[in-house]
């Protein structure tokens, strides 16, 4: 038997698969999508195994055999496998990265460095040697093959030992790939059939060891050792006590590390739904039942019970022992959504994301591989999770752009989940209030087979909130120069009065606080990318968002020497300042990057804020998604075109998209709701459709832009990205790799090669940074030219270190 594996060097030359001999006892161990060992020139590196054959093109004697198998289940499916080589030819990556991209980060390449004995060890040549070479000989040999690292850790003085005895081949290195990260264990009691029978085994002098027996009569079946000292408060020589006369029996038992262990979530049953709920999941529901593949777009406003709907045909979906996935976006990840699938679900539900350890999400990853969970929720990789009957996906906000991940693979998660979906007949439910462009478009005759669901009603028909549009310019004019409005600073006063709960956003990209001198106009930038730094008020510094650079806030200017440099701008920390100047005692959470760092933060502050222990929740775009919160009936925007004003085409869809969202905070329960929008381009349709929570409106205007201008939806782009230190060389290879990409793509009608041009973000971390932007329509292949011009100049590539990017349906044109 041969086996096709991929390995682990992503670089072009190594990019495809390589033919290996399965030994025969591997042979019951190795499937398609095995990690396995095996050895790559001098060394033994992973890889995964794509395909299995009988024979090979390649003559037997040329090939090596399969060293390891890595894990005791194949940490891929075969739809896995093949979704891989899908991904890799969508998104031109190489497949190994997208392989990699697939599994959990347990389970990515570890290599150590081992030594073991090369011979003999009784071997005695006659010279004098210290003793201790005699001690490390003995206790390599004890172990076998020790971990380099450990060895020296060891005989920490005797460095210098162990580096001759490899030089002199007394001990040999070899290369170990570390298998499945360790699953957790736990000491665990076993009880007896009828642990009453037992309790005149024991003698009266040990009351402790009949508690054990008169605990489990009650509670039958297995506990762990440290729950059951805990519980009885008894020392664990009680129970292995018990283990010695035979009556209980003590065991190593695998456990899963439960990152909502001791969390009670209560149990919660299908609501009745409302007339429009039952409208969108009628057509749901009969499309799973159908085991048909169907992708629906839900458009259903802000508190109309689109989770309810989820639910629902999640439900439906396990009643046919289908298994179901649902991604939300990171933010909205928060533990009040986990507790909505919890309830419903229990145990049934693996939760996967990036705030977990590593190990506790690679236990949640293995319920799914051991079919124990058959819901998986979680962020934008969640679409990789192991099932191999997928009966629905649901993917909540999807319009979102972290859908869409920023580094190779730069896969689109809703493109990928509609290429599972067909495989597994398999329905999608993209779910939005304020869908994206691109799904809207693919629900039309002339764009694709989405079929388009809404719901226009909140449940329990409560009112959207009103929404002011307050004109900053007006406000400046009436001389008003702070940050709050007068309508805005009123309806802060009275909902203080009132007891009731405020939500401010400030979006602080492309507005934060930097540092300038008011003398000369020298504004302090990060000395390694095109880019102001940002005024950070704890360490009183300032630091670049790209590359982390930080200095000290400068006192006077370096460049005129004046005193009078300082930082402006509206950061959240200055709108935080001002909130406790104009409304003394007023209780603030401000909710950004910097507060939201360290591991339960994000959950800490949510929970305060539910529990009316604070006025204000203050923040970026975490404070617009997807919370709901009985008493919060005022939301301001302080600063609605800090998107607008960015230099992307999709700036409109993005401000309208977070001015419904934020506005949607507002009045979800009893208490009607109010939202003011600050702005200073008052007349934009983005602004105005969205102030009538006007969907229709924004799209029609906004589909017409798109079409005048020819950008998605009416074409897909591709956008390539150049750096290098050198300018010049850089220009020089990006000119190059546009007119042969031009040539080549002559005769492709709908092909447009844009650029190149200098990126909006020119320099990042001393790198200079050249773009071009290829436009096309319909079927032509343009991906597949942009790889054969990216491998045409593969040699100056290495040669230099220079970079090339290519970003498939870019969401960021920065
Ligand atoms: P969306 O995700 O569409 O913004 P939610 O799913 O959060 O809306 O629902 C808004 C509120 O309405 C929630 O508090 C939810 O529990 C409630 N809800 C949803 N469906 C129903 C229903 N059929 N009957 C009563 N309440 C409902
Ligand atoms: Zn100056
Ligand atoms: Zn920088």
């Amino acid at each position: 038997m041969y086996a096709k594996v991929i390995v682990d060097v992503p670089a072009k030359q190594t990019d495809r698969p390589f033919d290996y001999i399965v030994p025969e006892p591997l042979r019951d161990w190795v499937a398609v999508g095995s990690r396995v060992g095996v050895p790559f020139g001098p060394r033994v590196l992973q890889g995964f195994v794509v395909e299995l054959q009988e024979s090979s093109d390649l003559s037997a004697a040329k090939l090596k055999p399969i060293e390891q198998v890595l894990d005791l289940y194949p940490p891929l499916t075969p739809e896995l496998v093949e979704l891989g080589r899908w991904l890799s030819e969508t998104y031109l990556c190489p497949y190994i990265i997208a392989l990699q991209a697939m599994v959990p980060g347990a389970l990515k390449s570890k290599y150590e460095r081992h030594v073991k004995l090369s011979g003999d060890p009784s071997y005695d040549d006659g010279l004098f040697r210290l003793p201790v070479y005699d001690e490390i000989i003995a206790f390599v040999q004890s172990k076998g093959s020790v971990e380099l690292n450990a060895l020296l850790e060891k005989y920490r003085s005797s460095g210098a030992a162990v580096k001759d005895m490899l030089s002199s081949g007394t001990l040999v290195e070899f290369q170990f790939i570390k298998g499945s990260a360790p699953a957790k264990t736990a000491l665990t009691v076993f009880p007896p059939e009828q642990p009453l029978q037992y309790v005149e085994q024991i003698p009266a002098r040990s009351p402790k060891q009949r508690d054990v027996l008169h605990y489990f009569a009650d509670h039958p079946g297995p506990v762990k050792l440290s729950e059951l000292v805990a519980q009885l408060k008894i020392s664990a020589s009680t129970v292995k006590g018990l283990a010695e006369k035979g009556i209980v029996a003590i065991k190593e038992v695998e456990i899963f590390r439960d990152p909502y262990a001791g969390r009670h979530f209560q149990k919660t049953s299908p609501l009745s739904l409302t007339d429009e709920q039952q409208a969108v999941f009628g057509e749901i529901k009969e499309s799973v039942a159908d085991q048909r593949h169907a992708v629906f777009l839900l458009q259903g406003v802000t508190g109309s019970g689109k989770t309810e709907v989820y639910l629902q045909a999640i439900q439906q979906c396990l009643d046919m022992q289908r298994e179901a996935i649902v991604l939300v976006p990171e933010i909205s990840l928060t533990p009040q959504m986990v507790e909505r699938f919890k309830g419903r679900f229990g145990d049934e539900v693996a939760v996967m994301h990036s705030r977990l350890s590593q190990g506790e999400r690679y236990d949640e990853w293995r319920k799914i591989m051991l079919k124990q969970a058959k819901v998986a929720i979680g962020a934008r990789s969640a679409i990789f999770a192991p099932f191999s009957n997928i009966g629905l996906i649901i993917i909540d906000e999807e319009h979102e752009t972290s859908y869409k991940q920023e580094e190779s693979p730069k896969y689109h998660a809703r493109d990928a989940a509609i290429a599972r979906a067909r495989k597994h007949r398999a329905a999608v439910v993209l779910g939005s209030a304020t869908p994206s462009l691109e799904s809207v478009y693919r629900t039309t005759e002339e764009g694709g087979y989405f079929r388009l669901l809404s719901m226009k009603s909140r449940v329990e028909n409560r009112p959207l909130p009103k929404v002011n549009i307050v004109d900053m310019r007006d406000q400046l004019k009436a001389g008003n120069r702070s940050m709050f409005s007068r309508p805005l600073y009123k309806a802060i006063e009275e909902r203080l009065h009132k007891k009731e709960q405020i939500v401010l956003l400030l979006n602080r990209r492309g507005y934060s606080t930097f540092v300038m001198c008011r003398t000369c106009g020298y504004v302090a930038s990060c000395p390694h990318c095109d880019i102001s730094l940002t005024y950070h008020q704890q360490a009183h510094s300032v630091r670049c968002h790209y590359c982390g650079y930080a200095e000290r806030e400068p006192v006077v200017c370096p460049s005129c020497q004046s005193e009078h440099i300082r930082h402006f701008g509206t950061g959240t920390q200055r709108v935080e300042e001002e909130l406790s100047k104009l409304f003394p005692g007023i209780r603030v959470i401000r909710m950004d990057m910097d507060t939201t760092t360290e591991k339960g933060s994000h959950e800490k502050w949510l929970n305060m804020f539910k529990n009316r222990q604070a006025d204000v929740l203050l923040g970026t775009q975490m404070v617009a998604k997807g919370l709901d919160f009985p008493y919060v009936t005022l939301v301001g925007a302080l600063a609605a075109d800090s998107v607008l004003n960015l230099p992307d085409f999709r700036s409109a869809e993005r401000t309208f998209q977070l001015l419904t969202q934020v506005a949607g905070r507002a009045g979800r329960h009893e208490l009607p709701g109010e939202v003011f929008v600050q702005t200073y381009t008052p007349e934009h349709y983005s602004v105005i459709s969205a102030s009538h929570h006007d969907y229709a409106a924004f799209m029609r205007e906004e589909m017409a832009m798109r079409r005048t201008g020819g950008y998605p939806p009416y074409c897909r782009l591709i956008l390539v990205t150049f750096s290098h230190e050198q300018l010049q060389l850089l220009v020089r290879t990006a000119e190059t790799f546009v007119s042969r990409l031009k040539e080549s793509g002559r005769d492709v009608p709908g092909m447009d090669v844009l650029g190149p041009v200098a990126s909006p973000l020119a320099r990042i971390k001393d790198r200079y940074r050249f773009q071009c932007m290829i436009k096309y329509r319909g079927g032509a292949d343009a991906a597949r030219l942009v790889r054969q011009t990216a491998d045409s100049l593969q040699d100056t590539v290495s040669k230099h270190k220079l970079q090339i990017s290519v970003d498939v349906d870019p969401q960021l044109l920065m």
